[in-house]
């Protein structure tokens, strides 16, 4: 029988880092929400798609209870991050993934994006539609680069990192050396929302330059983390993007049904560099 948990699993990754999947029958897509346990409150970075509502009492019974306040803090706007937002005391993300949360929190489409996520199960598709978290109200605080979270003995610097959308952050525990990265950097980009790569660049860029070699990068999608050289790999293949070096490149396409209107001309195109693909408009580009 399903259950609100049926869809998590979780590991610890440090003292004070734990990840929790989020999985719907397909393996290819694993959502990835880690929970920081500090002394005086507790951080959820990103938290899945809110199709069962389940994730805090997952986190209070196997993770951290107690009457610590929890803290949700979004790496981007995209309903795969920000579906579960609406359990937690606060929920902060940047100001520029304003302009589509409506979008990401449409329930027919966050439904029809979970028919892929589980390759249409009936017994999946129907457990969520009678279980999926109502959360139009919401409203997010905004959090931006340069700002510092502080949970109690465990701090975070916050890096504007955008590509993947406009707002995307990053989370840095300088103390342990390592960043939540969300979608901002992975093996496989989408980076064809991106009006404005020269930006991305100027960011990937200052962001390579901040962080010490041996820093670990947990992701947003991964199955293990990340080193710089996958972001390094993003810079460049912008930059070869921008600087016209496009022969080889492919057609791409998303797997889901239902498509923002805004991404209907989109001319999509992968490229790859390295270890890492970006995915990008091609009309962004004449
Ligand atoms: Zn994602």
């Amino acid at each position: 029988m399903i259950n609100d948990f049926t869809f998590l699993s979780h590991e610890k990754l440090r003292d004070r880092l734990y990840l929790i999947r989020e999985c719907y029958l397909n393996p290819e897509n694993i959502f990835n929400i880690y929970v920081v346990p500090g002394a005086d409150k507790t951080g959820i970075f990103d938290t899945g798609l809110g199709v069962t509502s389940g994730l805090r009492s997952y986190i209070e019974r196997n993770i951290t209870a107690g009457p610590k306040p929890m803290h949700a803090y979004m790496t981007h706007v995209d309903l795969d991050h920000s579906g579960g937002a609406i359990l937690f005391d606060e929920a902060c993300m940047n100001e520029r993934e304003l302009p589509k949360l409506a979008w990401n929190l449409n329930v027919k489409r966050r439904l029809s994006d979970l028919g892929v996520f589980c390759k249409n199960n009936r017994e999946v598709l129907q457990y969520c539609e009678e279980h999926y978290l109502h959360n139009e109200g919401i409203a997010f605080q905004n959090i931006d680069d340069g700002d510092l979270i502080d949970l109690g003995g465990v701090k975070f610097e916050v890096i504007k990192l955008p590509g993947h959308t406009p707002g995307s952050l990053v989370y840095y525990n300088r103390a342990e050396n390592y960043v939540l990265g969300g979608d901002a950097i992975q093996l496989h980009n989408t980076c064809q929302r991106c009006r404005d790569l020269k930006e991305s660049v100027f960011y990937y860029e200052r962001f390579i330059k901040r962080m010490p070699e041996d820093v670990i990068i947990y992701t947003g999608h991964e199955r293990s983390h990340l080193t710089l050289a996958a972001a390094r790999d993003i810079r460049n293949g912008m930059q070869e993007i921008l600087a016209g070096r496009t022969e080889e490149d492919t057609p791409s396409g998303m797997p889901f049904p239902c498509i923002d209107p805004e991404e209907l001309d989109y001319d999509v195109k992968e490229h790859k560099c390295g270890q890492v693909s970006v995915i990008y408009d091609a009309n962004t580009l004449k």
